[in-house]
C-alpha cells in the first residue's frame, strides 16, 4: 500500500497527545503529570509529590488508578530503620504502550462512528445559539426552533466532517506505524 513516508521520528511516549488524553481519563487532570514523572524514573509517592507539586493524597490516588489500569507498577523494599515497606513506582512502558494502542483503536472506532453519523444525519439549527436538532425533531416542530421559535435552517456540518476525516486519517497512520 503505497510507499511508507520517510521515517518521521516517533513521538516520545510523554509527548504523545493520546497518551496524555488517556492518562487524564484514567487518573484525572493530574494523571498525566504523575505518569510523566515516572516515565524514566522509579520514584516513591513522596518524590512524585516533590517533583510535581501535587499533594500526597492525590498522588497516591492517582498512582492507584494508574496501577489499576496497569500503566504503572511498583517495587517494594523494606526500610531498614523503620521496618516499613517503601514503594517505588515506575511506568510500565510496554503495558503503557499496549494500553495506549488499544485506546487508539477504540478512539478510531468512535471517530469513525461519529463520522458516519455526521455524514448520515441532517441537523438543523436557528440563528441564535440554541442547540442543533435532528431532522425528525425539526419536522415535529414544523421547522421552528423548539427553544426560541425562530426558523430552523439546515446545519452545515462539512467542517465537522472534514475535521473528523482528518483525525481518523492521522490516527490510522499512527496505528499503522506502530
Ligand atoms: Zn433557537
Amino acid at each position: 500500500m503505497g510507499k511508507k513516508p520517510k521515517a518521521e521520528p516517533k513521538p516520545k511516549l510523554k509527548e504523545d497527545p493520546v497518551f496524555r488524553e488517556m492518562l487524564t481519563r484514567i487518573a484525572g487532570e493530574h494523571g498525566y503529570e504523575v505518569a510523566s514523572a515516572l516515565v524514566d524514573n522509579e520514584l516513591t509517592d513522596d518524590e512524585v509529590t516533590k517533583r510535581t507539586g501535587i499533594r500526597i493524597n492525590l498522588v497516591r490516588r492517582i498512582l492507584y488508578d494508574l496501577y489499576d489500569s496497569r500503566v504503572v507498577g511498583y517495587r517494594r523494599a523494606r526500610d531498614e530503620k523503620s521496618g516499613w515497606y517503601i514503594y517505588y513506582w515506575r511506568i510500565e512502558p510496554e503495558r503503557a504502550k499496549e494500553f495506549l494502542l488499544n485506546n487508539k483503536r477504540v478512539l478510531l472506532q468512535k471517530l469513525q462512528q461519529r463520522l458516519e453519523e455526521e455524514r448520515n444525519t441532517m441537523h438543523f439549527n436557528c440563528e441564535n445559539s440554541c442547540p442543533k436538532v435532528t431532522f425528525d425533531v425539526a419536522v415535529e416542530n414544523d421547522f421552528k426552533c423548539p427553544k426560541c421559535g425562530d426558523r430552523l435552517e439546515r446545519y452545515d456540518n462539512s467542517s465537522i466532517i472534514a475535521a473528523l476525516e482528518h483525525q481518523v486519517e492521522s490516527l490510522r497512520q499512527h496505528l499503522a506505524g506502530s
